[in-house]
């Protein structure tokens, strides 16, 4: 999928559900990822990882597979 541009989303890469504390990268987003469901007002959006990060998301298991938490760049 693409990244959306229109609110809330802003074209930021990467997705978050304040609900779920799930990360989401919108440019390798599946279907499995349901990005569709998240609340709008659990929506959070981020432009790098170093951010969610430390608010403890944790990366997708859909769309950031081989993305291990500690593998995110800070
Ligand atoms: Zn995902």
């Amino acid at each position: 999928m693409v990244r959306r541009l229109n609110a809330p989303y802003f074209g930021k890469r990467y997705i978050g559900s304040s609900e779920t504390k799930i990360l989401h990268d919108m440019d390798q987003e599946s279907a499995k990822c349901r990005i569709d469901s998240i609340a709008r007002k659990d929506i959070q959006m981020f432009e790098w990882l170093s951010i969610p990060v430390e608010m403890g998301y944790k990366a997708c298991q859909y769309c950031m597979a081989d993305f291990r938490r500690e593998r995110i760049p800070k």
